[in-house]
Protein backbone atom coordinates (compact mmCIF):
# COMPACT_ATOMS: atom_id res chain seq x y z
CA UNK A 1 0.00 0.00 0.00
CA UNK A 2 1.61 3.40 -1.00
CA UNK A 3 0.90 6.22 1.39
CA UNK A 4 -0.77 7.67 -1.69
CA UNK A 5 -3.61 5.14 -1.29
CA UNK A 6 -4.20 6.06 2.36
CA UNK A 7 -6.33 9.22 3.73
CA UNK A 8 -7.92 10.68 6.92
CA UNK A 9 -10.83 10.67 4.92
CA UNK A 10 -12.82 9.18 1.98
CA UNK A 11 -15.53 11.65 0.56
CA UNK A 12 -18.00 9.69 -1.51
CA UNK A 13 -19.78 12.56 -3.31
CA UNK A 14 -19.36 15.89 -5.06
CA UNK A 15 -22.26 17.68 -4.50
CA UNK A 16 -23.12 20.28 -1.66
CA UNK A 17 -23.11 17.63 1.10
CA UNK A 18 -19.79 16.07 0.24
CA UNK A 19 -17.98 19.84 -0.53
CA UNK A 20 -19.51 21.04 2.83
CA UNK A 21 -17.34 18.27 4.63
CA UNK A 22 -14.35 18.21 2.48
CA UNK A 23 -14.19 21.96 3.42
CA UNK A 24 -14.54 21.15 7.26
CA UNK A 25 -12.17 18.11 7.45
CA UNK A 26 -9.75 20.56 5.34
CA UNK A 27 -10.10 23.30 7.91
CA UNK A 28 -9.15 20.43 10.37
CA UNK A 29 -5.61 20.04 8.60
CA UNK A 30 -7.12 16.65 7.70
CA UNK A 31 -6.28 14.28 4.00
CA UNK A 32 -9.11 14.36 2.55
CA UNK A 33 -9.97 12.17 -1.07
CA UNK A 34 -12.95 12.95 -2.53
CA UNK A 35 -14.40 10.60 -5.17
CA UNK A 36 -17.20 11.61 -7.29
CA UNK A 37 -18.88 9.58 -10.24
CA UNK A 38 -19.53 13.19 -11.87
CA UNK A 39 -17.20 13.68 -14.60
CA UNK A 40 -15.21 17.17 -14.32
CA UNK A 41 -17.29 19.24 -16.90
CA UNK A 42 -20.26 18.07 -14.80
CA UNK A 43 -19.23 18.60 -11.22
CA UNK A 44 -21.56 19.22 -8.60
CA UNK A 45 -24.26 16.10 -8.50
CA UNK A 46 -27.88 17.73 -8.37
CA UNK A 47 -26.67 20.78 -6.50
CA UNK A 48 -25.82 21.81 -9.60
CA UNK A 49 -29.66 22.41 -10.27
CA UNK A 50 -30.31 24.10 -6.95
CA UNK A 51 -31.48 27.93 -6.68
CA UNK A 52 -32.19 28.48 -2.95
CA UNK A 53 -31.37 28.34 0.50
CA UNK A 54 -33.86 28.63 4.06
CA UNK A 55 -32.31 29.18 6.76
CA UNK A 56 -33.60 30.30 10.48
CA UNK A 57 -33.16 34.07 10.60
CA UNK A 58 -34.08 37.62 11.92
CA UNK A 59 -36.59 39.87 10.41
CA UNK A 60 -34.53 41.95 7.90
CA UNK A 61 -31.68 39.54 7.92
CA UNK A 62 -30.65 40.24 3.84
CA UNK A 63 -33.97 42.28 3.79
CA UNK A 64 -35.80 38.93 4.59
CA UNK A 65 -39.11 38.74 6.16
CA UNK A 66 -38.14 37.10 9.87
CA UNK A 67 -38.13 33.25 9.83
CA UNK A 68 -37.71 31.95 13.74
CA UNK A 69 -36.18 28.46 14.60
CA UNK A 70 -39.37 27.40 16.01
CA UNK A 71 -41.08 28.52 12.92
CA UNK A 72 -38.64 26.60 11.07
CA UNK A 73 -39.50 23.64 13.23
CA UNK A 74 -42.97 23.80 13.08
CA UNK A 75 -43.21 23.73 8.94
CA UNK A 76 -40.73 20.78 9.60
CA UNK A 77 -43.64 18.86 11.80
CA UNK A 78 -46.22 19.77 9.77
CA UNK A 79 -44.42 18.65 6.44
CA UNK A 80 -42.72 15.20 7.81
CA UNK A 81 -44.81 13.78 10.29
CA UNK A 82 -42.53 11.00 11.10
CA UNK A 83 -38.87 13.09 11.05
CA UNK A 84 -36.73 12.51 13.76
CA UNK A 85 -37.33 15.49 15.85
CA UNK A 86 -34.06 14.78 17.89
CA UNK A 87 -32.30 15.48 14.28
CA UNK A 88 -34.94 17.96 12.72
CA UNK A 89 -34.25 20.44 15.65
CA UNK A 90 -30.78 19.71 15.14
CA UNK A 91 -30.52 21.56 11.91
CA UNK A 92 -32.50 24.27 12.62
CA UNK A 93 -30.87 25.00 15.57
CA UNK A 94 -27.29 24.89 13.46
CA UNK A 95 -29.14 27.00 10.71
CA UNK A 96 -26.82 29.94 11.46
CA UNK A 97 -23.74 28.31 11.82
CA UNK A 98 -24.52 26.79 8.20
CA UNK A 99 -25.12 30.72 7.04
CA UNK A 100 -22.46 31.37 8.64
CA UNK A 101 -20.67 29.00 6.51
CA UNK A 102 -21.87 29.72 3.36
CA UNK A 103 -21.49 33.29 3.17
CA UNK A 104 -17.59 32.53 4.45
CA UNK A 105 -17.38 30.62 1.71
CA UNK A 106 -17.98 32.71 -0.61
CA UNK A 107 -21.11 32.19 -1.58
CA UNK A 108 -23.64 35.65 -2.32
CA UNK A 109 -27.06 36.01 -2.89
CA UNK A 110 -29.34 37.38 -5.50
CA UNK A 111 -30.48 40.75 -5.60
CA UNK A 112 -32.44 40.90 -8.31
CA UNK A 113 -34.43 38.42 -6.63
CA UNK A 114 -35.30 39.77 -3.40
CA UNK A 115 -36.30 43.25 -5.58
CA UNK A 116 -38.49 41.07 -7.47
CA UNK A 117 -39.95 39.80 -4.28
CA UNK A 118 -40.91 43.11 -3.03
CA UNK A 119 -37.85 43.46 -0.97
CA UNK A 120 -34.79 45.67 -1.56
CA UNK A 121 -31.24 44.15 -0.85
CA UNK A 122 -30.06 48.06 -0.18
CA UNK A 123 -32.95 50.08 1.11
CA UNK A 124 -33.56 47.72 3.69
CA UNK A 125 -37.04 47.28 3.12
CA UNK A 126 -38.49 43.86 4.01
CA UNK A 127 -39.29 41.94 1.17
CA UNK A 128 -42.37 38.88 2.12
CA UNK A 129 -39.49 35.97 1.48
CA UNK A 130 -37.72 33.97 3.73
CA UNK A 131 -35.51 32.20 0.80
CA UNK A 132 -32.37 33.61 -0.41
CA UNK A 133 -31.16 32.54 -4.03
CA UNK A 134 -27.47 31.70 -4.96
CA UNK A 135 -25.68 33.61 -7.19
CA UNK A 136 -25.23 31.65 -9.58
CA UNK A 137 -28.06 28.71 -8.63
CA UNK A 138 -26.02 25.70 -7.54
CA UNK A 139 -23.41 25.37 -10.76
CA UNK A 140 -22.39 28.86 -8.84
CA UNK A 141 -22.38 27.02 -5.31
CA UNK A 142 -20.20 24.04 -5.81
CA UNK A 143 -18.08 25.94 -8.23
CA UNK A 144 -17.18 28.57 -5.39
CA UNK A 145 -16.11 25.06 -3.24
CA UNK A 146 -14.51 23.80 -5.74
CA UNK A 147 -12.22 26.43 -5.77
CA UNK A 148 -11.65 27.07 -2.08
CA UNK A 149 -11.07 23.36 -1.70
CA UNK A 150 -8.57 23.68 -5.07
CA UNK A 151 -6.49 26.51 -3.16
CA UNK A 152 -6.11 25.45 -0.11
CA UNK A 153 -3.27 27.54 1.67
CA UNK A 154 -0.62 25.27 3.51
CA UNK A 155 -1.73 25.49 7.07
CA UNK A 156 -5.00 23.75 5.61
CA UNK A 157 -5.40 20.38 5.33
CA UNK A 158 -5.18 19.15 1.12
CA UNK A 159 -8.18 17.70 -0.68
CA UNK A 160 -7.57 15.63 -3.83
CA UNK A 161 -10.40 15.25 -6.54
CA UNK A 162 -11.36 12.19 -8.36
CA UNK A 163 -13.40 12.65 -11.20
CA UNK A 164 -15.12 10.16 -12.91
CA UNK A 165 -14.52 7.73 -10.03
CA UNK A 166 -17.65 5.46 -9.13
CA UNK A 167 -17.86 3.69 -5.59
CA UNK A 168 -18.74 0.03 -6.19
CA UNK A 169 -17.77 -1.39 -2.93
CA UNK A 170 -17.22 -0.35 0.70
CA UNK A 171 -15.29 -2.46 2.83
CA UNK A 172 -16.54 -2.80 6.75
CA UNK A 173 -15.06 -4.86 9.27
CA UNK A 174 -16.25 -5.03 12.87
CA UNK A 175 -18.36 -2.05 12.46
CA UNK A 176 -14.89 -0.11 11.02
CA UNK A 177 -14.83 1.23 7.56
CA UNK A 178 -11.46 0.14 6.25
CA UNK A 179 -11.23 0.60 2.20
CA UNK A 180 -13.64 1.65 -0.86
CA UNK A 181 -13.05 0.36 -4.36
CA UNK A 182 -13.79 2.31 -6.69
CA UNK A 183 -13.73 2.35 -10.90
CA UNK A 184 -12.35 5.03 -12.06
CA UNK A 185 -13.20 6.34 -15.97
CA UNK A 186 -15.23 3.42 -15.92
CA UNK A 187 -12.20 1.16 -16.37
CA UNK A 188 -9.16 1.32 -14.04
CA UNK A 189 -9.75 -0.41 -10.70
CA UNK A 190 -8.71 0.81 -7.13
CA UNK A 191 -8.59 0.33 -3.91
CA UNK A 192 -8.10 3.42 -1.39
CA UNK A 193 -7.88 3.17 2.19
CA UNK A 194 -8.63 5.94 5.21
CA UNK A 195 -9.64 6.30 9.01
CA UNK A 196 -13.20 7.80 8.38
CA UNK A 197 -15.58 7.28 5.42
CA UNK A 198 -18.10 10.00 4.29
CA UNK A 199 -20.91 8.85 2.01
CA UNK A 200 -22.82 11.76 0.28
CA UNK A 201 -23.48 10.09 -2.92
CA UNK A 202 -27.06 11.35 -3.13
CA UNK A 203 -30.14 9.17 -3.01
CA UNK A 204 -30.77 6.45 -5.92
CA UNK A 205 -33.04 9.08 -8.11
CA UNK A 206 -31.12 7.96 -11.14
CA UNK A 207 -31.53 4.17 -10.44
CA UNK A 208 -34.13 4.03 -13.31
CA UNK A 209 -34.42 0.65 -13.53
CA UNK A 210 -35.01 0.10 -9.56
CA UNK A 211 -37.75 2.59 -9.58
CA UNK A 212 -39.77 0.98 -12.51
CA UNK A 213 -39.48 -2.22 -10.53
CA UNK A 214 -41.20 0.20 -7.74
CA UNK A 215 -43.52 2.22 -9.66
CA UNK A 216 -44.77 -0.10 -12.39
CA UNK A 217 -45.87 1.65 -15.63
CA UNK A 218 -46.61 4.91 -13.69
CA UNK A 219 -42.98 5.46 -13.23
CA UNK A 220 -43.09 5.99 -17.26
CA UNK A 221 -45.25 9.17 -16.36
CA UNK A 222 -42.71 11.17 -14.39
CA UNK A 223 -40.09 13.31 -15.40
CA UNK A 224 -36.94 13.66 -13.06
CA UNK A 225 -35.53 17.10 -13.15
CA UNK A 226 -31.74 16.31 -11.58
CA UNK A 227 -28.85 14.16 -14.00
CA UNK A 228 -28.27 10.97 -14.24
CA UNK A 229 -25.19 9.65 -11.38
CA UNK A 230 -27.26 8.86 -8.44
CA UNK A 231 -27.63 5.22 -8.76
CA UNK A 232 -27.61 4.59 -4.79
CA UNK A 233 -24.73 2.20 -5.45
CA UNK A 234 -22.97 3.64 -1.79
CA UNK A 235 -26.67 2.80 0.14
CA UNK A 236 -27.28 -0.14 -0.98
CA UNK A 237 -23.56 -1.04 -0.20
CA UNK A 238 -23.92 0.49 3.47
CA UNK A 239 -27.13 -1.66 3.52
CA UNK A 240 -25.70 -4.92 3.00
CA UNK A 241 -23.02 -3.89 5.41
CA UNK A 242 -25.82 -3.96 8.09
CA UNK A 243 -27.11 -0.11 8.14
CA UNK A 244 -29.90 0.73 9.55
CA UNK A 245 -32.53 2.84 6.93
CA UNK A 246 -35.06 5.41 6.79
CA UNK A 247 -38.22 5.41 4.89
CA UNK A 248 -39.70 3.31 2.83
CA UNK A 249 -38.50 2.61 -1.02
CA UNK A 250 -41.04 3.89 -2.47
CA UNK A 251 -40.63 7.42 0.18
CA UNK A 252 -40.02 9.83 -3.69
CA UNK A 253 -40.30 13.59 -4.05
CA UNK A 254 -42.90 14.07 -6.62
CA UNK A 255 -42.41 17.12 -7.24
CA UNK A 256 -43.29 19.82 -8.98
CA UNK A 257 -45.63 19.51 -11.80
CA UNK A 258 -43.13 20.14 -14.79
CA UNK A 259 -43.71 21.24 -18.52
CA UNK A 260 -44.26 17.52 -20.13
CA UNK A 261 -42.59 18.39 -23.28
CA UNK A 262 -39.32 18.04 -21.07
CA UNK A 263 -36.51 15.44 -21.68
CA UNK A 264 -36.77 12.12 -19.04
CA UNK A 265 -34.03 13.24 -17.54
CA UNK A 266 -32.09 16.66 -16.99
CA UNK A 267 -34.85 18.93 -16.84
CA UNK A 268 -33.60 21.04 -14.16
CA UNK A 269 -34.97 24.20 -12.42
CA UNK A 270 -36.64 25.47 -16.14
CA UNK A 271 -38.88 22.25 -16.27
CA UNK A 272 -41.18 23.39 -13.27
CA UNK A 273 -44.68 24.85 -14.93
CA UNK A 274 -45.29 28.24 -13.83
CA UNK A 275 -48.20 29.34 -15.64
CA UNK A 276 -50.31 26.98 -13.25
CA UNK A 277 -51.53 29.64 -11.32
CA UNK A 278 -53.00 31.63 -13.88
CA UNK A 279 -54.49 28.37 -15.53
CA UNK A 280 -57.08 26.01 -15.62
CA UNK A 281 -56.02 22.55 -15.78
CA UNK A 282 -57.43 19.89 -17.80
CA UNK A 283 -56.70 16.20 -17.70
CA UNK A 284 -56.71 14.18 -21.21
CA UNK A 285 -60.63 13.63 -20.09
CA UNK A 286 -60.86 17.47 -20.13
CA UNK A 287 -61.83 17.55 -16.06
CA UNK A 288 -60.62 19.94 -13.79
CA UNK A 289 -58.41 17.90 -11.26
CA UNK A 290 -57.72 20.74 -8.74
CA UNK A 291 -57.79 24.51 -7.59
CA UNK A 292 -55.25 25.87 -9.21
CA UNK A 293 -54.84 29.10 -7.74
CA UNK A 294 -53.71 26.95 -4.64
CA UNK A 295 -50.78 25.62 -6.32
CA UNK A 296 -48.00 27.04 -4.40
CA UNK A 297 -44.92 26.11 -2.51
CA UNK A 298 -43.67 22.79 -1.45
CA UNK A 299 -46.65 21.74 0.43
CA UNK A 300 -49.49 22.01 -2.06
CA UNK A 301 -47.07 21.18 -5.17
CA UNK A 302 -46.41 17.98 -4.01
CA UNK A 303 -50.67 17.02 -3.26
CA UNK A 304 -50.83 18.28 -7.21
CA UNK A 305 -48.00 16.38 -8.78
CA UNK A 306 -49.62 12.98 -7.12
CA UNK A 307 -52.92 13.77 -8.35
CA UNK A 308 -51.61 13.99 -11.58
CA UNK A 309 -49.92 11.14 -11.64
CA UNK A 310 -52.90 9.60 -11.09
CA UNK A 311 -55.14 11.11 -14.17
CA UNK A 312 -54.85 8.72 -17.45
CA UNK A 313 -51.40 8.61 -19.13
CA UNK A 314 -50.46 10.79 -16.03
CA UNK A 315 -50.77 13.92 -18.22
CA UNK A 316 -52.68 17.56 -18.06
CA UNK A 317 -52.92 20.96 -19.88
CA UNK A 318 -52.52 24.00 -18.08
CA UNK A 319 -54.72 26.59 -20.42
CA UNK A 320 -54.71 30.27 -20.39
CA UNK A 321 -55.76 33.37 -22.31
CA UNK A 322 -53.27 35.88 -23.79
CA UNK A 323 -54.65 38.62 -20.53
CA UNK A 324 -53.12 35.97 -18.39
CA UNK A 325 -49.32 35.35 -20.53
CA UNK A 326 -48.10 38.25 -18.99
CA UNK A 327 -48.90 37.83 -15.49
CA UNK A 328 -46.41 34.83 -15.61
CA UNK A 329 -43.07 36.22 -15.43
CA UNK A 330 -39.90 34.89 -17.35
CA UNK A 331 -39.17 31.91 -15.63
CA UNK A 332 -40.43 29.24 -17.96
CA UNK A 333 -38.46 28.18 -20.57
CA UNK A 334 -40.67 26.54 -23.19
CA UNK A 335 -42.53 28.06 -25.45
CA UNK A 336 -46.50 27.46 -25.44
CA UNK A 337 -48.89 26.01 -27.50
CA UNK A 338 -51.09 28.61 -29.27
CA UNK A 339 -54.40 29.11 -30.85
CA UNK A 340 -56.74 31.47 -31.88
CA UNK A 341 -59.79 29.61 -31.06
CA UNK A 342 -60.89 27.34 -27.87
CA UNK A 343 -61.72 24.09 -30.71
CA UNK A 344 -58.00 25.00 -32.32
CA UNK A 345 -56.28 25.27 -29.31
CA UNK A 346 -58.24 21.60 -28.27
CA UNK A 347 -57.66 19.87 -31.50
CA UNK A 348 -53.42 21.03 -31.38
CA UNK A 349 -53.10 19.58 -27.73
CA UNK A 350 -55.86 16.36 -28.78
CA UNK A 351 -58.46 16.99 -26.48
CA UNK A 352 -62.33 17.30 -26.97
CA UNK A 353 -63.19 20.77 -28.02
CA UNK A 354 -66.54 20.69 -26.98
CA UNK A 355 -65.88 19.53 -23.59
CA UNK A 356 -62.89 22.20 -23.76
CA UNK A 357 -65.38 24.68 -24.70
CA UNK A 358 -67.73 24.02 -21.78
CA UNK A 359 -65.06 23.63 -19.24
CA UNK A 360 -64.06 27.36 -19.96
CA UNK A 361 -67.38 28.52 -19.96
CA UNK A 362 -68.12 27.16 -17.20
CA UNK A 363 -65.22 28.30 -15.35
CA UNK A 364 -65.70 32.38 -16.52
CA UNK A 365 -68.96 31.99 -15.35
CA UNK A 366 -68.35 31.04 -11.89
CA UNK A 367 -65.77 33.86 -11.53
CA UNK A 368 -67.37 36.67 -8.78
CA UNK A 369 -64.32 38.71 -8.84
CA UNK A 370 -62.31 39.19 -11.46
CA UNK A 371 -58.43 38.16 -10.69
CA UNK A 372 -60.51 36.57 -7.33
CA UNK A 373 -62.03 33.00 -6.72
CA UNK A 374 -65.21 30.52 -8.21
CA UNK A 375 -68.26 29.75 -6.49
CA UNK A 376 -70.47 26.63 -8.03
CA UNK A 377 -67.82 24.95 -9.76
CA UNK A 378 -65.97 21.46 -8.58
CA UNK A 379 -62.86 22.01 -7.94
CA UNK A 380 -62.98 25.42 -7.35
CA UNK A 381 -60.45 28.18 -7.90
CA UNK A 382 -59.25 29.57 -4.94
CA UNK A 383 -57.03 32.66 -6.11
CA UNK A 384 -56.01 34.14 -9.56
CA UNK A 385 -59.38 33.18 -11.16
CA UNK A 386 -59.29 35.43 -14.82
CA UNK A 387 -61.95 34.54 -17.26
CA UNK A 388 -60.08 32.87 -20.55
CA UNK A 389 -61.76 34.98 -23.15
CA UNK A 390 -59.28 37.08 -25.22
CA UNK A 391 -57.42 35.31 -28.17
CA UNK A 392 -55.04 33.91 -28.51
CA UNK A 393 -54.78 31.32 -26.58
CA UNK A 394 -52.41 28.97 -24.84
CA UNK A 395 -51.71 25.53 -23.26
CA UNK A 396 -49.03 24.15 -21.85
CA UNK A 397 -48.61 19.91 -21.35
CA UNK A 398 -47.90 18.84 -17.53
CA UNK A 399 -46.28 15.88 -16.36
CA UNK A 400 -45.59 14.66 -13.02
CA UNK A 401 -41.72 15.60 -11.77
CA UNK A 402 -39.77 13.93 -9.58
CA UNK A 403 -36.90 15.40 -7.79
CA UNK A 404 -35.09 13.07 -5.12
CA UNK A 405 -35.69 9.93 -2.91
CA UNK A 406 -35.60 9.78 0.78
CA UNK A 407 -35.15 6.29 1.48
CA UNK A 408 -31.73 6.39 3.28
CA UNK A 409 -29.47 5.90 5.88
CA UNK A 410 -30.01 6.00 9.76
CA UNK A 411 -28.03 8.52 11.15
CA UNK A 412 -27.31 9.90 14.97
CA UNK A 413 -26.30 13.91 15.49
CA UNK A 414 -22.70 13.07 15.61
CA UNK A 415 -23.72 11.94 11.37
CA UNK A 416 -22.60 8.83 11.92
CA UNK A 417 -24.30 5.94 10.19
CA UNK A 418 -26.06 3.75 13.08
CA UNK A 419 -26.37 -0.23 12.12
CA UNK A 420 -29.79 -2.24 12.57
CA UNK A 421 -28.98 -2.86 15.70
CA UNK A 422 -28.97 0.81 16.81
CA UNK A 423 -25.33 1.24 17.21
CA UNK A 424 -23.01 3.58 15.14
CA UNK A 425 -20.38 2.95 13.03
CA UNK A 426 -17.44 4.04 14.72
CA UNK A 427 -16.22 6.07 11.47
CA UNK A 428 -18.40 5.93 8.76
CA UNK A 429 -20.98 9.33 8.08
CA UNK A 430 -23.70 10.36 5.73
CA UNK A 431 -24.77 13.34 4.66
CA UNK A 432 -26.82 14.96 2.20
CA UNK A 433 -29.78 13.34 0.44
CA UNK A 434 -28.69 9.83 0.99
CA UNK A 435 -29.85 10.60 5.16
CA UNK A 436 -32.39 13.37 4.44
CA UNK A 437 -35.12 10.87 4.89
CA UNK A 438 -34.05 11.54 8.69
CA UNK A 439 -35.92 14.95 8.55
CA UNK A 440 -38.00 14.63 5.51
CA UNK A 441 -40.52 11.56 5.74
CA UNK A 442 -43.37 10.60 4.13
CA UNK A 443 -44.86 12.45 1.29
CA UNK A 444 -44.57 16.02 1.78
CA UNK A 445 -41.91 18.69 0.72
CA UNK A 446 -40.41 21.70 2.82
CA UNK A 447 -38.90 24.01 0.27
CA UNK A 448 -34.55 23.82 0.32
CA UNK A 449 -34.71 21.88 3.29
CA UNK A 450 -32.13 19.81 1.30
CA UNK A 451 -29.23 22.34 0.88
CA UNK A 452 -29.92 23.39 4.59
CA UNK A 453 -29.94 19.55 5.52
CA UNK A 454 -26.59 18.98 3.61
CA UNK A 455 -24.49 21.87 5.16
CA UNK A 456 -25.90 20.90 8.14
CA UNK A 457 -24.84 17.15 8.21
CA UNK A 458 -22.18 18.07 6.12
CA UNK A 459 -20.09 20.19 8.19
CA UNK A 460 -21.35 17.69 11.70
CA UNK A 461 -19.58 14.92 9.77
CA UNK A 462 -16.19 16.92 8.90
CA UNK A 463 -15.97 17.89 12.57
CA UNK A 464 -16.42 13.85 13.87
CA UNK A 465 -14.29 12.66 12.00
C1 LIG B 1 -33.98 20.47 -10.26
C2 LIG B 1 -33.71 20.43 -8.79
C3 LIG B 1 -33.75 21.62 -8.06
C4 LIG B 1 -33.52 21.61 -6.69
N1 LIG B 1 -33.53 22.81 -6.03
C5 LIG B 1 -33.25 22.85 -4.70
C6 LIG B 1 -33.15 24.11 -4.02
O1 LIG B 1 -33.30 25.20 -4.61
N2 LIG B 1 -32.85 24.08 -2.68
C7 LIG B 1 -32.65 22.91 -1.99
O2 LIG B 1 -32.39 22.95 -0.78
N3 LIG B 1 -32.71 21.71 -2.63
C8 LIG B 1 -33.01 21.65 -3.96
N4 LIG B 1 -33.03 20.43 -4.62
C9 LIG B 1 -32.73 19.21 -3.88
C10 LIG B 1 -31.20 19.02 -4.00
O3 LIG B 1 -30.90 18.01 -4.92
C11 LIG B 1 -30.54 18.72 -2.69
O4 LIG B 1 -30.95 19.61 -1.72
C12 LIG B 1 -28.99 18.80 -2.73
O5 LIG B 1 -28.46 19.29 -3.91
C13 LIG B 1 -28.45 17.43 -2.48
O6 LIG B 1 -27.07 17.51 -2.32
P1 LIG B 1 -26.21 16.20 -2.05
O7 LIG B 1 -24.82 16.66 -1.91
O8 LIG B 1 -26.82 15.38 -0.99
O9 LIG B 1 -26.40 15.32 -3.40
P2 LIG B 1 -25.97 15.62 -4.89
O10 LIG B 1 -25.77 17.06 -5.14
O11 LIG B 1 -26.93 14.89 -5.77
O12 LIG B 1 -24.55 14.91 -5.01
C14 LIG B 1 -24.41 13.52 -5.06
C15 LIG B 1 -23.02 13.25 -5.59
O13 LIG B 1 -22.71 11.87 -5.42
C16 LIG B 1 -22.05 11.40 -6.57
N5 LIG B 1 -22.21 9.94 -6.63
C17 LIG B 1 -23.33 9.21 -6.77
N6 LIG B 1 -23.05 7.89 -6.73
C18 LIG B 1 -21.70 7.80 -6.55
C19 LIG B 1 -20.80 6.71 -6.43
N7 LIG B 1 -21.21 5.43 -6.50
N8 LIG B 1 -19.48 6.98 -6.25
C20 LIG B 1 -19.02 8.26 -6.20
N9 LIG B 1 -19.84 9.34 -6.32
C21 LIG B 1 -21.16 9.10 -6.48
C22 LIG B 1 -22.71 12.14 -7.71
O14 LIG B 1 -21.90 12.11 -8.85
C23 LIG B 1 -22.84 13.54 -7.09
O15 LIG B 1 -21.66 14.27 -7.23
C24 LIG B 1 -33.25 20.39 -6.01
C25 LIG B 1 -33.20 19.18 -6.73
C26 LIG B 1 -33.42 19.20 -8.10
C27 LIG B 1 -33.34 17.90 -8.86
Amino acid sequence: MTLDFFYDVIIGGGGNAALVAAITACERNKKVLLLTKDPYEQRGGHTRYTECFIFAHDEGWHGLKGYSESEYLSDIKKASKGANLELAEYVVKNSRKAADFVETHGIRWQEDYLLRQGGSYFKQKISKQIRLEIVGGGTGLVNHYYHYLENLNKEKGSCKVLYDAEIVKINVENKRFKSVEVIIKKSDKKTFYGNNLILATGGFESNFELLKKIFGNKFDYLIFRGEKMNTGLPLFEMIKNGAATVGKLTDLETHPIVDARMPKVDGGVCARARCIPYSIVVNKNVERIFDEGNYAGGLTEVTYTKLLLEQPEGRAYAIFDSSSLGKLGKRQASPFIEDYTIEGLAKKINIDPDKLLKVINDFNLSIKVQGGYTVGIDPPKSRNAFPIVNPPFYACPLAPGFSFTRYGLKVDKTSRVLTEKGDPFENIFAAGTIMVGNILSEDQYLDCLGLLNGTVFGMTAGENI
